[in-house]
């Protein structure tokens, strides 16, 4: 038989194209998943209907989802290539090639001759003639006589035997135990060989527990924190392609992107919700992937929570470590304190401007901010950013060059090594009048954001300007 494992189609490429990231789809899956979820549905039991599309449905989730047949079929597949749901051999139907209809009834057929007309019963041999029969062409008023050659047979053994229940084609007399099977379409009539018959294997589905934990994320704890990033302003992408450094391509499961004028942030966000225990390995993965995308903000939601080294790991990589039960909490809190942000193309006019900027923003300024490095040197910045996202704490270290020439590597260099020194990673350098190519092409290298300025507008600062507050 031709053997085809789709419900839909016999051609399995053709129909997983249509499944992956639909995002009507998407939405009618996850209603069905919440339902499973909570309760209200559990297993999912398919009914044999002829007068349907396929000859069968799903009459509970046609039910809730309002959709039918291939649309139903192909959310329940992807749920189960996802390992959502777990699929069971329900039953196995026949569908008829011309006509899709799977009303298919068996005929049988004699293996010579491929007529329909034969007959079954016990058959005779005589063995005289080596006539083969079935037994009511023997039988005339009472006796047997071979139809053959008239001889009355009287004894069996010795004038005929029984070869027992065979069946006999009418047509070509051929005797024969098995007949060939032959499929009948009650709808379109065609018969079909049994070997060009479609076989269609039909499941039941159930949900599979094992999946509990990370759906809990997905459905709902993902969902708020995505709609708080976007409350942030940032621009949010699910299983996002990153390009890294080396040429490879990097897969976050959240990327959130967010052009605060001054900077761009890149969050990368790992969901690492597995229901078995994280190890090590997944978290120096994650950062891996991270640092060759040029990503320093970095966010791990997991569920269970980490184990000690794992965790000292990832706070060594300044990795945040959110976990799915505190994530709701975190949210919460931090929506109430963080304030909405408004977002303005900058233009670096002047000092002041730049601070006020930033402090409508939402960030902390401090001006000739003093602090010390790594190396235990103390650095002097000219202006120091901070602001806190609620889950992701982000300082800028901005510089401001001013001369009579274009400020040349020697500076930018400087500036890149203190904030390096500092431990801070978004770096603005302000350069007036602008920058010579090869600093211009040493804080690009670096990931310096340059704001080249041909002249300070006014000039000079007004020496009467309200003194900036210090926090
Ligand atoms: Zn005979
Ligand atoms: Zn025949
Ligand atoms: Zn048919």
């Amino acid at each position: 038989m031709a053997k085809s494992d789709e419900p839909v189609s016999n051609n399995p490429e053709a129909s997983d194209v249509l499944l992956p990231q639909k995002l009507e789809e998407n939405e009618k899956a996850m209603k069905l998943v919440s339902e499973m979820l909570a309760g209200k549905l559990a297993d999912i039991r398919p009914q044999l209907d002829y007068s349907s599309d396929l000859g069968f449905t799903y009459p509970a989730v046609e039910q809730i989802l309002g959709i039918k047949g291939k649309e139903v079929v192909s959310i329940l597949k992807s749920l189960s290539d996802k390992a959502v749901l777990r699929k069971d051999f329900f039953e196995r139907l026949l569908r008829c090639p011309k006509c899709q209809a799977i009303n298919l009834r068996p005929t049988t057929h004699c293996p010579k001759c491929a007529s329909g007309h034969i007959d079954r019963g016990r058959v005779l041999e005589h063995f005289v003639c080596k006539y083969v029969g079935l037994e009511e062409e023997f039988v005339i008023k009472g006796r047997y006589i071979c139809p053959r050659c008239q001889v009355e047979m009287r004894t069996i053994g010795s004038d005929y035997q029984s070869i027992g229940l065979q069946r006999k084609c009418r047509d070509c007399s051929e005797v024969f135990a098995t007949p060939v099977i032959k499929w009948r379409c009650l709808n379109c009539s065609a018969l079909t060989a049994e070997d060009r018959v479609i076989e269609v294997n039909i499941y039941s589905y159930s949900f599979n527990e094992a999946k509990r934990s990370w759906l809990e994320f997905e459905l709902k704890p993902k969902l708020q924190l995505i709609e708080f990033l976007r409350g942030r302003g940032y621009e949010v992408t699910e299983n996002a392609t990153v390009k890294g450094r080396s040429g490879a391509e990097h897969s976050v499961d959240i990327l959130a992107t967010r052009d605060d004028g001054i900077i761009t942030y890149n969050i990368a966000i790992g969901v690492k919700v597995a229901g078995d225990e994280i190890v090590l390995g997944e978290i120096f993965d994650f950062d891996d992937k991270a640092y060759d995308s040029g990503i320093h903000d970095k966010i791990l939601i997991v569920l269970p929570a980490l184990q000690r080294e794992a965790e000292k790991f990832a706070s060594q990589q300044r990795i945040k470590i959110l976990e799915v039960r505190d994530l709701d909490t975190v949210l919460t809190s931090a929506s109430q304190t963080a304030r909405e942000v408004k977002r303005e193309p900058f233009e670096f006019e002047s000092r002041s401007k730049l601070i006020e900027h930033l402090r409508q923003h939402g960030y902390e300024v401090k001006e000739y901010a003093t602090l010390k490095g790594r190396s235990g040197a103390e650095h002097s910045i000219d202006i120091l950013a901070t602001s806190d996202d609620g889950i992701v704490v982000h300082h800028i270290a901005i510089g401001i060059e001013v001369a009579a020439q274009p400020i040349g590597l020697d500076k930018v260099f400087d500036f890149d090594d203190k904030a390096y020194d500092i431990g801070i990673l978004d770096k603005a350098l302000i350069a007036v009048p602008g920058l010579t190519p090869e600093a211009r092409q040493f804080a690009q290298r670096q990931k310096i954001r340059v704001f080249e300025v041909e002249a300070l507008e006014p000039p000079v600062e007004p020496p009467l300007e309200p003194p900036v507050e210090e926090s």
